[in-house]
């Protein structure tokens, strides 16, 4: 990890923590003894995943968990919320600090609930204001029935445009799935067919035809960086308010990776994320605004959000601190040196990647060189100890179950002090496995897009050297439950 800690102090809280956990349901303890377990012997390169810090995951376990505290700071609908304003306020302070942002709000319990906040703020902000005028009222609070119903008519006919799901895009991004395809009349914007890259041409002439309310950026599986400067200046074009969702990202705009016209905060009017990917933090979300839409966000609770997890506000603002210092800002560059070099050890032993390369902390690998379905290759790579997940690729002949591709992100093993080195090697031994794993025959002719024959003996070579990688890099080293 990049920020040391007390290995000593830390094994002492956990055995104890342990002991009275244990002594109540002994289930949960083993559970919890044996994910430890389970995350130190594997080579985790899930893209949205990573490895908190002790002093986050402490935060979590604490009596801030049992204070209601609806309402925002200073303004709650509880009495005696004197500490949760106080750590809410400094996980406000920090984000706002760390991207150099007007206004932050730390409440989403999740990157979807982040989103929805944003949603609503921005129907509020540029709905509710006209319909306020007319109504004659200031607030919100005072819209009568009717206007009410003008404004739920109003919502129906909302336009919103986003990255399409097999280009990278996110389900909360206007898919159907997701309550905001349901809220939005929806539109996508995919990559160059031939580049695999974003074709801000393209989704300029979208956006003219389409005329969204909100232009959607951001993604989970795009292994490039987005220009932002771009997007808002069609965003402006059109009259849309630009939303990026850096849920991925953050952590490389956190640690300056993503500067200029690459980092979204100065550009979007509001910007989302999660606190648990590349940021490190603990599970949760946060909506980073301009000033006009900070009264609209700060409603999130409880227009769409349960009280606000005190306990949880409080390990951000210890992630939030921890990513202010200089060490994290090394570990961003790492991240993306790292993706880097797993792209080119992939490439030069023959993988195709989307994009033919990486800008940020993942890679996309297209499997279909290997006879393989996604479904097939995340099965096999997981039987040799590497943990990805498959993916859908642009215009993905598979479909969004099976797939063609692989994800692979950089942020854990990089937290765990993995290099180019060691990057290389991951490089090597998923080779490896892919070439030793055929599909196996479909009963009804041709190949399956499930079943696969892993050669004998490549999962037990493959798990043994990677045990040799993470051995020399132990997952909270010191850190001793017995
Ligand atoms: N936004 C993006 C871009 C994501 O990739 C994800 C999760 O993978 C989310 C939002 C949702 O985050 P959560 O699972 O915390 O709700």
């Amino acid at each position: 990890m990049s920020e040391p800690f007390d290995a000593a102090a830390v094994s002492t809280a956990y055995r104890s923590a342990l002991e009275v956990i244990s002594a109540i349901e002994p289930t949960v303890a083993d559970a919890i003894r044996s994910e430890l377990a389970d995350q130190r012997a594997s080579l985790k390169l899930i893209a949205s995943e990573n490895y908190a810090s002790p002093a986050v995951l402490l935060t979590m376990g604490t009596w801030l968990s049992d204070k209601y505290a609806e309402g925002t700071i200073g303004h709650r609908f509880y009495a005696a919320c004197q500490n949760i304003d106080t750590v809410e306020q400094a996980a406000a302070d920090h984000a706002m600090a760390l991207f150099g942002a007007p206004h932050a709000y730390v409440q989403p319990h999740s990157g979807i609930d982040a989103n929805l906040v944003a949603f609503w703020a921005i129907l509020a902000q540029r709905i509710e204001s006209p319909a306020l005028a007319e109504a004659g009222a200031k607030h919100v609070n005072d819209l009568s029935d009717d206007d009410w119903e003008n404004l739920r008519k109003a919502l129906g006919n909302q336009r919103a445009l986003g990255m399409s799901l097999d280009a990278g895009g996110h389900l909360t991004h206007g898919f159907r799935p997701n309550i905001s395809g349901k809220m939005f009349h929806q539109s996508s914007y995919g990559t160059n067919a031939d580049t695999g890259l974003l074709d801000y041409d393209d989704v300029r002439a979208k956006a003219r035809e389409f005329k969204p309310l909100i232009l959607i950026a951001g993604y989970s599986a795009y292994p490039r960086k987005v220009n932002f400067a771009k997007m808002r200046e069609i965003a402006d074009e059109v009259g849309a308010t630009l939303m990026v969702d850096m849920a991925h990202f953050a952590g490389l705009v956190a640690g300056k990776v993503f500067t200029g016209e690459y980092d979204p905060v100065p550009y979007a009017h509001v910007t989302t994320t999660t606190t648990h990917k590349s940021l490190r933090g603990p599970r949760g979300g946060l909506v980073l605004c301009q000033p006009e839409y900070a009264d609209a966000v700060d409603r999130g609770c409880p227009m769409v959000l349960g009280g606000p997890l005190g306990h949880v506000m409080a390990a951000k603002a210890v992630a939030l601190a921890e990513a202010r210092q200089p060490a994290f800002a090394t570990y961003a560059q790492n991240v993306a040196t790292n993706a880097v070099t797993l792209a080119d050890g992939l490439m030069r032993r023959g993988v195709k990647l989307v994009t033919d390369g990486t800008e940020n902390h993942l890679v996309l690998l297209d499997v279909t060189s290997f006879g393989l379905t996604g479904r097939q290759a995340e099965s096999a790579l997981l039987d040799s100890g590497i943990v990805t997940n498959r993916n859908a690729i642009p215009r993905d002949p598979n479909g969004a179950w099976y797939t063609s591709g692989v994800r692979m992100g950089t942020p854990a093993l990089t937290s765990r002090g993995f290099g180019a080195a060691e990057f290389d090697r991951v490089a090597e031994l998923i080779v490896d496995v892919l070439t030793s794993t055929s599909p196996n025959p479909a009963p009804s002719g041709g190949a399956s897009k499930a079943k696969y024959t892993l050669a004998p003996g490549v999962a037990d070579k493959t798990h043994s050297a990677a045990n040799e990688l993470l051995d020399a890099h132990p997952l909270y080293p010191g850190l001793e439950l017995t």
